[in-house]
């Protein structure tokens, strides 16, 4: 039977759409270019931070708030922790600063009555003895937040999605959108095979969305940023009780990174900063001998106890940026019978409980506490969103 609902791409953003419309009493199919989880996507990786600072920017913090709860009653249902509340630490070279992104994350956690604690370099230095304390003279822990096992999360969605009955079809790649009388009515695959929906096409395909949906090409891109898994030779240094997830100075370095691993063993770094411009489908995705460079420098400054480690992994991954740094979360305004659910920039994955619930109301038209941010909207960017990516001047403050 003719799905009324066709969600193109499996990640976070799709999965969580395909089981909110399925809870709304949609019939739902879900195809995708991979195996699932993709081991291309985003989604697909050992862990995401999950942070609710976000400088002065309350919704983000509202929603990850909500997001919390969501990640621990999957926990629940899943019967693992693949959330782990280890806590957020968040270091300067300088002290905070009104304005600054730390400063006011800060502030505005403890103003919504979250525990942040300040930190200097004496308790730094006492308590999380990997760090070069003396080179961080300020920041917090929060203790709400943490990381994600990101794969293993698509895995049990995935399981979950089929179980709630929506049909997941894998190893097909949507190369066009079909059209007729005006509305979009489907897809036809790389393979030939057509596949219609009676209602809407739903396409979150991540940083290949604008492969699907030409006109976006002028507003999202595909970025490409280094991941780095290092081997620890001195691995209880950096065990989650006393090496949180951390962010260094990230609005100046873009550094940040996680407690060794509890099952692959390895403390992951990655730097959330302009990242390289690709196109999904055609470039090689390289770590480069530069940013490994790169990378050694900021070990030998901040965790001389890694600096010279081994590296066992690297990966570029790819964001779907937009030019504001928030989502792109829509009905298409012109083209009837077409949703989109995309332009993470590096930051959705954490989002995952709640994007199911953002998703379906856009693909529905019902207004809700994010439309005015992520609906369709104009090119002119006037603040980039996420305060915490470490971008050059011209684009932070236009
Ligand atoms: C290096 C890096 C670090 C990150 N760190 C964090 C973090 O710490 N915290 C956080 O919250 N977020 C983080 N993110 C962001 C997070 O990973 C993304 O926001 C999220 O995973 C995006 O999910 P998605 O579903 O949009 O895309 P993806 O996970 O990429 O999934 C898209 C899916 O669509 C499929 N697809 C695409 N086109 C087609 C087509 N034409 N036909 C069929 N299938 C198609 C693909 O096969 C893929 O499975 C990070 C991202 C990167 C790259």
């Amino acid at each position: 039977m003719t799905p009324e609902i066709l969600v193109i791409g499996g990640g976070i953003f799709g999965l969580t759409a395909a089981l909110e419309l399925s809870a709304r009493q949609y019939r739902v199919m879900l195809i995708d270019s991979g195996p699932l989880p993709y081991p291309l996507a985003a989604s697909t990786d050992i862990s995401k931070v999950v942070r609710m600072e976000y400088g002065a920017d309350a919704l983000y913090m509202e929603l990850v708030e909500e997001s919390i709860a969501g990640w621990k009653t999957w926990n629940a249902e899943f019967g693992e922790d693949l959330y782990h509340q280890v806590g957020v630490m968040m270091l300067t070279h300088a002290p905070l600063m009104a304005g600054d992104f730390e400063y006011e994350s800060y502030h505005l956690a403890r103003k919504r009555g979250h525990d942040s604690q300040r930190m200097d370099s004496a308790t730094i230095a006492r308590r999380y003895p990997a760090w070069n304390a003396p080179l961080y003279v300020d920041g917090f822990l929060n203790p709400t937040g943490g990381y994600v096992e990101s794969g293993r999360i698509i895995e049990e969605l995935v399981k979950k999605t089929k179980r709630v009955g929506v049909e997941i079809i894998e190893h097909e790649t949507a190369a066009q959108l079909i059209e007729r009388e005006g509305r979009i009515v489907g897809v036809q695959t790389e393979a030939g095979h057509e596949f219609l929906a009676t209602e809407q096409v739903v396409v979150t395909g991540g940083a290949w969305t604008m492969l699907l949906v030409p006109e976006l090409a002028n507003f999202l891109s595909a970025t490409g940023h280094p991941v780095f898994h290092v081997k620890p030779s001195d691995p209880d240094l950096f065990e989650a009780r006393h090496f949180p997830v951390f962010c260094a100075d990230i609005s100046n370095t873009g550094w940040y990174g996680f407690p060794r691993h509890p099952h692959q063993k390895v403390v992951k770094i990655g730097n959330h900063g302009i990242g390289q411009k690709l196109n999904a489908a055609r470039d090689p995705r390289v770590v480069t001998p530069d940013d490994e460079r790169r990378l050694r420098e900021f070990l030998r400054g901040t965790f001389p106890a890694l600096a010279d480690c081994e590296i066992v992994y690297t990966r570029r991954c790819l964001y779907c940026d937009t030019p504001d740094g928030d989502f792109l979360i829509s009905r298409h305004p012109n083209r009837p019978g077409l949703s989109v659910a995309t332009g993470d920039s590096g930051h959705g994955f954490k989002f995952g409980p709640v994007l199911g619930r953002i998703v379906a109301d856009a693909v529905e038209g019902l207004a809700n506490d994010t439309t005015s941010r992520f609906y369709w909207r104009d090119l002119s960017a006037e603040t980039y969103a996420d305060a915490s990516r470490w971008l050059d001047d011209t684009r932070r403050h236009s």
